[in-house]
């Protein structure tokens, strides 16, 4: 990737107005996926002068700014309490910790990358995405929308849980994306399935959580049922019927792991 300037904006609303005026003017987190790519660009704008680098308790949820590393999201007492600890799980099997040093909570969610951990974990306790200027959407409805929003994401906030969560992330070697992972965490009458890296990005299995939520105590079908209805398929790696039959195994075991 090669970049004509790099601008520390001063505000969101520098930052915005960069944005609306080419679209090779991007946003830079960390810049280790822009890094990667071959996309053109004419300005980089980085927004550390700009406060998101803050994890903080609001109450229901704990607010993470843009701009903080999945190394610091990993390690937050705050991040730590959420749902058994399964967001500081899912990043601390991405990479290395200094490639996590890196890496930035607004590059990863908002690129909505299919093979995402973190997004498997986010979706599977509840978050919010605030973007600048005007908008606030769940990130199940973010993960919708086709394409990517026109604005810059500045906070993710996450619903305070402390009930019972399973991850998995299944790779061929330690440091590799994923081939397939799974979320499942059951809070009171409610049990969410998710299932990312099909290699579509992560969703809601809205059968497993009927089944669940109408008393279904059958684990095995309601993995069933989760894994006929989302779809899988190949990738270089790996088969669609591979990974299919991988996030079978893992829901099933998720599903008894929340229910003990
Ligand atoms: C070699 C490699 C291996 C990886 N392996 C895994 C893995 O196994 N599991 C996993 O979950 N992830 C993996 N990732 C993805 C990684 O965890 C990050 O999600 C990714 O690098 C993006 O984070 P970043 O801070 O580098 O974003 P950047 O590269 O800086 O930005 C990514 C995109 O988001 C935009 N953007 C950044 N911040 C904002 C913002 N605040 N508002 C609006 N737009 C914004 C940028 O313009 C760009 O389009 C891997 C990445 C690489 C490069």
């Amino acid at each position: 990737m090669k970049a004509n300037s790099f601008i520390k904006v001063k505000s969101l609303e520098e930052a915005y107005n960069l944005v609306k005026e080419s679209p090779k003017n991007k946003i830079v987190g960390g810049g280790l996926w822009l890094k990667k790519g071959n996309a053109a660009c004419d300005k980089l704008i980085d927004l550390s002068l700009l406060s998101l680098d803050k994890i903080e308790d609001k109450g229901e949820f704990i607010s993470v700014g843009a701009m903080v590393s999945q190394r610091e999201l990993e390690k937050s007492p705050l991040i730590k309490d959420i749902g058994h600890g399964v967001i500081s799980k899912a990043v601390s099997e991405i990479m290395g910790p200094a490639f996590r040093e890196l890496a930035t909570v607004g590059g990863s969610v908002y690129g909505k990358y299919g093979f995402s951990d973190l997004i498997t974990a986010l979706l599977v306790v509840k978050t919010k995405l605030v973007f600048y200027p005007d908008a606030e959407l769940s990130l199940e409805e973010y993960l919708a929308k086709p394409g990517f929003y026109d604005g810059i994401l500045t906070h993710i906030l996450i619903k305070k849980c402390h009930c019972k969560t399973f991850f998995k992330k299944v790779k061929i070697t330690a440091l590799d994306y994923p081939i397939v992972n799974i979320g499942v965490h059951k809070c009171e009458k409610h049990t969410f399935v998710v299932v990312g890296s099909r290699p579509g990005v992560a969703a809601i299995s809205k059968e497993a959580q009927k089944y669940l939520e109408e008393g279904g105590k059958d684990f095995e079908k309601a993995a069933e049922l989760a894994v006929n209805e989302l779809k899988f398929g190949d990738s270089i790696s790996t088969k669609a019927d591979y990974r299919k039959h991988l996030a079978k195994v893992y829901i099933a075991r998720g599903l008894e792991e929340v229910s003990k």
